[in-house]
Order: structure tokens, then C-alpha cells, then sequence
């Protein structure tokens, strides 16, 4: 008994037959508990170790987001404590809305947030459920936004920078130009390209401009009611100019009746990147179709053609700036490969989305998807509306 209380189980006392035995057996079993214990204090500290090594901030969140377990990373950059802040909530402890709102929705998408720990930092939130837990990962973003904000202000600038000698040389093309009379044909030609590639920079400096604008303020410039059947009205009127002797036949369909709260001169742009993109990609004589619907769900605009259609392993890469299927049919439209990337950053802004279903030689449909927060439903004397 001494032996046993003594826990040093080196030297078990002498005794003989059975208890010999015992004693033995006894010994053996304590032999092989320490050594697990050691074993896993050992594993226990290269964990840690690992965990620690990890660049990211790791977080062990138990029920109701309790802080279980982190790492060094995890607490430098949250400002948490230990041990005085295991158990506690972490929404206690991070006490932003948005934050608040990513943990109850439980997003899967990251958020980026100021460090709470030192605001000029930004981090950048995931959280991944697993069992009955989650797991928070946060990593500094602070010099990849940084950079993505140089990227950002560098294109503004230049496309900014670009506009004045453009408007010189526009100007003069068009002075030359009015004095066409008095030029030798090879001259007149000349001055034509001038003028047509001077047009295209323009539209591309126009274009990065608003992707630029679109790209630093999160929200619409100003949410009103937009009357979208008058809207799409007058981009039929333009795409049946733009189509001229294609001679496509383009159809406005409109079902439902609710306004939508926008600025709607973004949704002119959106709208028109389609529209004329349908023109361009659809060969004369073919069909355009411009459906706008809405019911309590949401709404929807989508613009189907009878076109050349995209290949699928093209369709993913299409928003993509200057991205083109065909560079040369592009090309020839005059489009600035820049359309389809400011139709998903404005259908960003609303919480929209959009979705392309395409079949080679056979067409395409491009829709934008609204949700309900943004549709009102239209005064029962507006609805009342003609279709053409
Ligand atoms: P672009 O100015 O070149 O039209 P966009 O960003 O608007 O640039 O479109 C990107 C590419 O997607 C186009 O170059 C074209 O290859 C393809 N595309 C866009 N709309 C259509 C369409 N309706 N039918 C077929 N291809 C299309």
C-alpha cells in the first residue's frame, strides 16, 4: 500500500507468488500510463507549436461562438486574451454590427473588418462550421488592400489623365474633318480611322472610369423608384437604331408591375451592356427578346438572343476585363471588353445577380436577377401598362 501511494513505482516491493505477481502487473500498467501521458503532452505541444507557426489567426469557437482555443496570431490580431477570455462569447468581445450580423447568419463568404486591436489593420473573417463547432480564420488583408487600393487609384488616373489629349485629338480630327473638301482621299481615310479609334478610347476611358467609381463606393450613388418598363422602352428604341440594316427583330416582353429602388443611370448602363452586346453578338436578322418580369420573389431582366452563342468553358470567364470569346469579332463590334464586368458590379450593388445560359450557334440568355429588397410594387393606375 505504501508502495502504491509512494508513486514511485520503480522498485515494487519484494514479495513472493501471487502478489509478486501483482505487483508486477501493476507496475507495468503505470509504466505504460505514463508513457501515454508523455506521448500526449508531446503531441499536445507540437500542436500548439504548429498552431502558433500557422500565419493566420485560428479561433475555436464552441457553443453560442464561445472562444474555446486559439492561436498567438489569433489573439494578437482579435486583442484576445488568456486566460481571462475562454468561455466567453466572441460577439461580446467584437462588438461591430456587421460582425454581429456575419456570425448570426452564419456566412460562409468572408468579411473584412478593422482589427479591433488596432484599426488600421484589416482582416479579413471566414468562419467554418465543423461538428458542433466552428472555426474562425483571420488573416491580415491590410497590405492586399493596400495594393488593390494603388490598383485601383493608378487605373482612375491614368483613364483621367487620358481624357484631355483625347478630347484635343477628338477635337482636331473633327476640324480636319470639317474641312474633309480639301483632302486627298487617302487623307480623308486616314482621318476617318482617326476619328473611329479616338471614339473607341474614349468609350474605353469612359468605361474603366465607372468601373473605377463602381469599385470604391460600395452603394448605388442614389436609390429611387426607376421606371423600368420606360427605361427598357427607350433602350429598344436605341438597340433598333444600333442594329440599323441588320434588321434584327427586337421584342420588349413586360410582365408584373413594381418599380425598382436604384440609380438608374446605373441600370441604364447594365441594362445597355446586354442589349447592344445581343446586337453586336447576334447575326443579322436574328431575334432579340428583352423580358422584364416581377413578382414578390423579386425581379428579373433578361435579354435572350438568337446569337453565336459562348462555349461553356468561355462562360465563367466572360466578366473578366477584356476578356473576349473572339478578339476579332470583338474587335469589329467596337465593344471594350469591359460591358460584362460593369453588369456584375452594378447587379453587385442591389444584391443582384447574373446568369448566362448560352448555346453555341444557338443563342444566349443573359438574365439579372433582383432581389424582393429592392422592388416596390407600382400604384395600381401606373400598372396598367401597354405592351409592345
Ligand atoms: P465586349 O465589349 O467585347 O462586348 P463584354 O464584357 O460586354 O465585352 O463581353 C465579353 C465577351 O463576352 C465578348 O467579347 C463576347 O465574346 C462575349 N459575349 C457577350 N455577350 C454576348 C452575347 N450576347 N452573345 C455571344 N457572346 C457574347
Amino acid at each position: 500500500m505504501r508502495w502504491l501511494l509512494r508513486g514511485d513505482i520503480a522498485s515494487p516491493p519484494d514479495a513472493p507468488g501471487i502478489w509478486g505477481k501483482v505487483f508486477a502487473s501493476l507496475r507495468r500498467s503505470r509504466t505504460r500510463h505514463r508513457s501515454r501521458r508523455r506521448q500526449l503532452a508531446q503531441l499536445l505541444a507540437r500542436f500548439t507549436e504548429t498552431a502558433n507557426a500557422v500565419p493566420d489567426g485560428v479561433v475555436v469557437l464552441g457553443a453560442g461562438f464561445a472562444l474555446e482555443w486559439w492561436n498567438d496570431k489569433a489573439a494578437s490580431m482579435l486583442g484576445l486574451r488568456s486566460p481571462q477570455d475562454q468561455g466567453s462569447r466572441i460577439g461580446n468581445l467584437i462588438r461591430s454590427p456587421e460582425f454581429g450580423a456575419f456570425l448570426r447568419d452564419r456566412r460562409t463568404d468572408p468579411i473584412t473588418l478593422p482589427a479591433p486591436a488596432n484599426p488600421r489593420l484589416s482582416l479579413e473573417i471566414r468562419l467554418v462550421p465543423y461538428g458542433e463547432q466552428h472555426l474562425l480564420l483571420v488573416r491580415d488583408v491590410t497590405r492586399l488592400q493596400r495594393l488593390e487600393t494603388m490598383r485601383r487609384d493608378f487605373v482612375a488616373n491614368v483613364s483621367h489623365e487620358l481624357r484631355t489629349p483625347l478630347t484635343v485629338v477628338r477635337g482636331l480630327s473633327e476640324t480636319l474633318a470639317d474641312e474633309g473638301s480639301s483632302l486627298a482621299p487617302e487623307d480623308r481615310d486616314m482621318l476617318m480611322l482617326i476619328q473611329q479609334q479616338t471614339e473607341r478610347m474614349s468609350r474605353l476611358v469612359d468605361d474603366l472610369l465607372l468601373l473605377a467609381r463602381l469599385e470604391t463606393s460600395s452603394g448605388p450613388a442614389e436609390s429611387a423608384p426607376v421606371d423600368v418598363p420606360a427605361l427598357l422602352q427607350g433602350l429598344r428604341d436605341e438597340a433598333v437604331a444600333l442594329s440599323g440594316e441588320r434588321g434584327h427583330d427586337i421584342r420588349l416582353e413586360i410582365s408584373g408591375d413594381c418599380e425598382l429602388l436604384a440609380d438608374e443611370g446605373e441600370l441604364r448602363s447594365a441594362f445597355s451592356n446586354l442589349v447592344f452586346n445581343a446586337v453586336n453578338y447576334t447575326p443579322a436578322g436574328g431575334t432579340i427578346t428583352m423580358r422584364w418580369s416581377c413578382d414578390s420573389q423579386g425581379a428579373q431582366f433578361a435579354v435572350i438572343d438568337t446569337g453565336i452563342g459562348i462555349a461553356p468553358e468561355h462562360i465563367p470567364r466572360v466578366f473578366e476585363r477584356f476578356y473576349r470569346v473572339d478578339r476579332g469579332r470583338s474587335g469589329k463590334t467596337g465593344g471594350t471588353g469591359l460591358g460584362l464586368a460593369i453588369v456584375k458590379h452594378i447587379l453587385q450593388r442591389y444584391g443582384g445577380r447574373l446568369t448566362i445560359d448560352s448555346r453555341v450557334g444557338q443563342g444566349s440568355t443573359f438574365t439579372c436577377h433582383f432581389p424582393a429588397s429592392v422592388c416596390r410594387p407600382l400604384a395600381a393606375d401606373r400598372s396598367q401598362r401597354p405592351l409592345s
